[in-house]
């Protein structure tokens, strides 16, 4: 058995040799929430697996998603009430696997006139849905009446308000929960490597599916990867591998675009999430986080460019006008929004339905040579979706299945020193947030360094002393040293967008900082100049589509390179 490597930016060559030379039981295709969830699933049930992922770890939706993990009310109006319990019960699992990473938050859920939830059925509706949730009962909802619903959020819209729901609900940062899985895997033994795409699938004479053609995205080299059975959890990239497997395969896969706005908190003071109705039928949340609060989202049929999908002026517009709408004293405009996320949404295709009327639901696709994919779902449900699949990798496996134990992930904590509750973790907010202070360093970011890495926020805070004259740069130098030795950053990117996610949630900072964190990469990964330059050409990119409506989502290749590896 080989030694398991720490998950750092250094030992690129050596994982890869590994991939190289090794045979695996499982291959995992693609590196978001779902690929991550099988990939931990899989190792602690003892089998030998790789995860091979064609950029960032999360890279796809699974960190342009509304972060939220949700018992699933709108499941409940589909009176799909299985869904509604099985959402309930995952969001309470993963709150104890990881209680930094799945944070209670409370929804207030405004009940207008001719909006999409009346006031009895809401009542009656949060009541089966605290049920099915298995919510606590301090977390029970509540109906407020109308003033009520106005005390505790006077921006709402008067003129159409007719009373509240007000129940729990959890948030996350989808990126760090898929990062936590990621990490976890490895440290069971799983070989996890980002930057690498699968180009070909392999057969043996028989037509069976035996492994995987790689290149490493970085250097270009191609390598073969054996293993007895390959999974492909692509997300909206599911078609195309299907495609590339097989030339005739047929479309599962029907994508939805939707986006979020960034807006500080200061023009969107709300002083908790809210769930509310757009006078066009749909429901959009605003939710406040940290500095900001984003507003979303969006869901338009998308045909573009998978690799980099951007917001639109449409876009923009469209969730401009909804907030006006229920916050009409704000007054919101383009000049407020700060930042923006786009993402895609791989739903099954299903003749004849609209976009929101398609099903959230995740499906298993096999195909004739054995290669098993995965799509739909959501992140809320990526324990349960790992858990099914990986049954039926064990079941092509006759000659080990015996030796292999169920899933054993509802007890697996994600990270190596876990919170115990909820309050412990408010408790070591508040602590990081005095040691903030002392150093000179805003509170905020005891928030933000609790909420991004758990317990190891203090010994960041430690370790950024003496790095830097100012503070806020002191601190980014230190969680760069973090995520370069235990969060394999490859790419500037990677730091500033997912592991921080600084691009979305306090893009201000990335001027204050860039600089430094560009050459401390620079010199520790010995990046080439050309290197240094393409990394700032890609954050130039990333910030432009952060901060920029595109008239159409099609932009013109010739003024816009892609960013992603295809
Ligand atoms: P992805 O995260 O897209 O991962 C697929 C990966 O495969 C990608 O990283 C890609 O690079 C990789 N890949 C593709 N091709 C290759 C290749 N050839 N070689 C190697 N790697 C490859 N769910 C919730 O529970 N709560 C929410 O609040 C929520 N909000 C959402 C809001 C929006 C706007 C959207 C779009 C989705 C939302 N979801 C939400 C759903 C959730 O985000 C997704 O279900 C989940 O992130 C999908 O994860 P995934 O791993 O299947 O796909």
């Amino acid at each position: 058995m080989n030694k398991t490597l720490s998950f750092s930016s250094f030992n690129r060559s050596k994982r890869i040799r590994r991939l190289a030379n090794d045979i695996y039981d499982l291959v995992i295709v693609g590196g978001g929430a779902t690929g991550a969830g099988i990939a931990l699933d899989a190792a602690s049930r003892g089998l030998k697996i790789a995860l091979i992922e064609k950029g960032d770890f999360a890279s796809g939706t699974s960190s342009k998603s509304t972060k939220l993990i949700h018992g699933g009310l709108r499941y409940l109006k589909q009176l799909d009430i299985n869904l509604v319990r099985e959402s309930g019960k995952e969001r309470a699992i993963v709150n104890h696997l990881a209680p930094h990473l799945c944070l209670p938050e409370k929804m207030l859920l405004p009940l207008v006139k001719d909006g999409t939830f009346g006031k009895l059925s809401t009542s009656f509706g949060l009541k089966i849905y605290d049920y099915l949730a298995g919510v606590k009962s301090e977390d029970k909802r509540i109906m407020l009446s109308k003033e009520e619903a106005l005390e505790k959020e006077p921006l709402l819209n008067e003129s159409i308000l007719e009373g509240a729901g007000y129940y729990a609900e959890y948030r996350t940062d989808d990126a760090r929960l898929t990062i936590e899985l990621i990490k976890k895997s490895n440290s069971l033994g799983a070989n996890c490597i980002n930057y690498v795409r699968v180009a070909e699938f392999i057969e043996n004479e028989e037509g069976r599916i035996m492994g995987v053609l790689a290149e490493d995205v970085l250097s270009r080299e191609k390598f073969e990867v054996s293993a007895r059975c390959v999974v492909s959890a692509g997300g909206p990239w599911v078609d195309q591998l299907r495609f590339i497997n097989e030339d005739d395969a047929t479309r599962k896969l029907y994508l939805t675009k939707g986006i979020h706005i960034v807006v500080p908190l200061s023009r969107l003071p709300i002083g908790q999430s809210v769930y509310f109705d757009n006078p066009d039928g749909r429901m959009i949340f605003a939710i406040p986080r940290g500095k900001i609060t984003y507003i979303g989202t969006t869901d338009t049929e998308y045909t573009g460019d998978l690799n980099r999908v951007v917001a639109t002026e449409a876009d923009r517009e469209y969730l401009l006008r909804a907030v006006n709408h229920m916050f009409p004293t704000v007054h919101l405009t383009q000049f407020d929004v700060i930042s923006n996320w786009a993402g895609l949404r791989p739903l099954i295709h299903e003749q004849g339905k609209s976009p929101s009327e398609l099903s959230r639901k995740d499906e298993i696709f096999e195909e004739e040579n054995g290669l098993i994919s995965i799509a739909g779902g959501k992140l809320t449900g990526y324990r349960k979706m790992a858990e099914k699949i990986v049954n039926k990798v064990v079941k092509r496996l006759p000659d080990i299945k015996d030796q292999l134990s169920d899933s054993q992930t509802e007890n697996i904590r994600l990270t190596d020193d876990p919170f115990q509750d909820d309050d412990e973790v408010s408790h070591y907010i508040q602590k990081m947030e005095g040691i903030c202070m002392k150093l000179q360093l805003p509170a905020y970011y005891g928030w933000y360094l609790v909420t991004n890495y758990g317990k190891k926020a203090q010994s960041i805070i430690k370790k950024s002393q003496g790095r830097h004259k100012d503070p806020q740069i002191a601190l980014a130098l230190s969680e760069l040293e973090y995520c370069m030795k235990r969060e394999m950053i490859q790419r500037a990117e990677d730091f500033f967008v997912r592991r921080t996610g600084r691009l979305y949630f306090d893009i201000q900072s990335i001027d204050l900082i860039r600089n430094q964190v560009m050459t401390m990469m620079s010199d520790r990964l010995n990046w080439s100049k050309a290197r240094k330059a393409e990394e700032e050409a890609i954050m130039d990119k990333l910030i432009q589509d952060a901060t920029h409506y595109y008239k159409d989502e099609r932009i013109d290749p010739s003024e816009h390179k892609p960013i992603s590896p295809s």
